[in-house]
């Protein structure tokens, strides 16, 4: 039950390249390898990404044109921070042509996800896994679940069931390779969940936190979820904000674990640590950059700005310089949950396109999380930002536990105590948000899609 599970990951996957590649042995086992400090990961990692970049440069059509549009060559890096040399990748360039991205043939891709990530409108993107990246990604989903449950444990897993190697059978494998007992229940509704939490008595549950939400607000209503033996709630795809994480704790008496993940980057990514305020990530496959999301200029520790990830060890689909579009910045504290060699990333409280620019300042989803779950009865929410004669303002749909009133009076309260609708009404460049109460199971989701506020101006 420790985040330091994932700096043990780290450290296996460090210490099995030094075992079988001397080169590896030279560059960080001079010192006699153990213990293992930052400066070997690095060292790991500076290796890995000059063998990616060799990799995609002979093949990958992308890579090898980014390469030849900026008159470089693999071997022109020669540390970690030259990687800053290297152009961008969007998420567009996939949307684009995905297969120029591809550095396996067609027969060697073990699974392809096609998805879009932010809401349900926009381009598919398309990515490819081979059976070793699969293999590792089950690894470090091991290494994840390593870090709220032990050997034996029961995991329900709340995610949608799909076909072989989907997320939810990936995480099963994950799963069973730390030596814990999953139970995939896909994403059926509340009853049949509780039902499978009273028949198997699953220690951690898995699920989108939208989900968990959901279970835990139709639940209550009739039954005492303290009662039921759930020790973690493991949450994934979706922003906790502190009242829904409140809410959670204190309906189950159980602790709280949001996990980062992202399809791009092999849909495990980042466990958010035992200390709190921010995640370790999977530093054994991934390099993160934070920079400016104007200039791509890259970032200090402590400067908000874009994640980028690099992959460092896949096979079908490398990923160079990947611009998430998230929010967050690298922590500069010394962890004190044990960790000694990985870095730390703040809590991703928004993306780029996300945000909602008004005219009294910015407004995204997990402020309206943080303003509207604060009201206990509150299940979900839909909101858009529209646009009536001259006046702009949020129209907001809510939907209430079942027999439970809530008043529109309250809601509107609530979502005063969010700075920019605040200001808004007060200079009268916002009129007053529009509520609507919903009855129970009217916003229930049944695709993965991110929450967002509509622009409709
Ligand atoms: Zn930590």
């Amino acid at each position: 039950m420790k985040s330091i599970a994932l700096e043990h990951y780290l450290h296996d996957k460090i210490r099995e390249k030094i075992a079988s590649d001397a080169e590896y042995g030279e560059f960080i086992g001079k010192r006699g390898i153990e213990p293992i400090i930052r400066q070997d990961v690095e060292a790991y990692q500076f290796l890995q990404l000059r063998k990616a970049l060799v990799y995609a440069y002979n093949k990958s059509s992308f890579y090898h044109a980014q390469f030849d549009k900026k008159g470089i060559k693999p071997e022109d890096f020669k540390s970690l921070s030259d990687l800053a040399k290297f152009p961008f990748a969007e998420p567009m360039d996939i949307a684009h042509n995905s297969y120029a991205f591809a550095c396996v043939s067609q027969a060697d891709i073990a699974r392809a996800v096609t998805f879009t990530s932010s809401g349900t409108t926009g381009p598919q993107k398309r990515i490819f896994f081979a059976e070793a990246d699969l293999e590792r990604m089950t690894d470090f989903m091991a290494a994840g679940m390593k870090t709220v449950a032990l050997p034996g444990d029961v995991v329900q897993i709340m995610l949608p069931s799909g076909p072989p190697n989907s997320q939810a059978d990936l995480l099963g494998k994950g799963v069973k390779k730390m030596g814990g007992a999953p139970i995939l229940v896909g994403t059926a509704p509340t009853p049949e969940q509780v039902k499978a939490i009273r028949e198997f008595r699953p220690k951690v549950l898995f699920g989108s936190t939208s989900r968990v939400y959901r279970l835990t607000k139709e639940a209550e209503v009739t039954d005492d979820l303290s009662d039921l033996g759930v020790k973690v709630l493991f949450t994934t795809s979706e922003y906790l904000s502190p009242s829904m994480r409140e809410n959670l704790k204190r309906s189950w008496h159980a602790d709280v674990i949001v996990h980062y993940g992202l399809t791009e980057m092999g849909l495990g990514v980042a466990v958010e640590c035992q200390s709190g305020d921010g995640y370790h990530f999977n530093e054994a496959d991934l390099l993160l950059e934070i920079v400016d999301p104007e200039t791509g200029e890259v970032l200090g520790l402590g400067e908000e700005g874009e994640m980028v990830f690099t992959t460092l060890n896949r096979e079908a689909m490398p990923l160079i310089r990947y611009r998430t579009h998230d929010i967050s910045k690298l922590l500069d504290k010394p962890c004190d949950c044990g960790a000694t060699s990985m870095k730390k990333f703040a809590p991703t409280t928004r993306r780029k396109e996300g945000v909602v620019k008004t005219k009294a300042g910015e407004l995204y989803p997990s402020l309206l999380d943080e303003a509207i779950f604060k009201i206990p009865n509150i299940v979900d929410w839909r909101a858009e930002f529209v646009k009536d004669g001259a006046e702009e303002g949020l129209r907001i749909q809510v939907e209430t536990t079942t027999g439970t009133e809530v008043e529109n009076k309250e809601i509107r309260n609530a979502l005063l105590e969010i700075e920019a609708i605040r200001q808004g009404l007060k200079c009268g460049n916002l009129k007053l948000p529009e509520v609507e109460i919903l009855a129970s199971g009217s916003l229930t989701r049944t695709a993965r899609a991110k929450k967002l506020i509509l622009d409709n101006r």
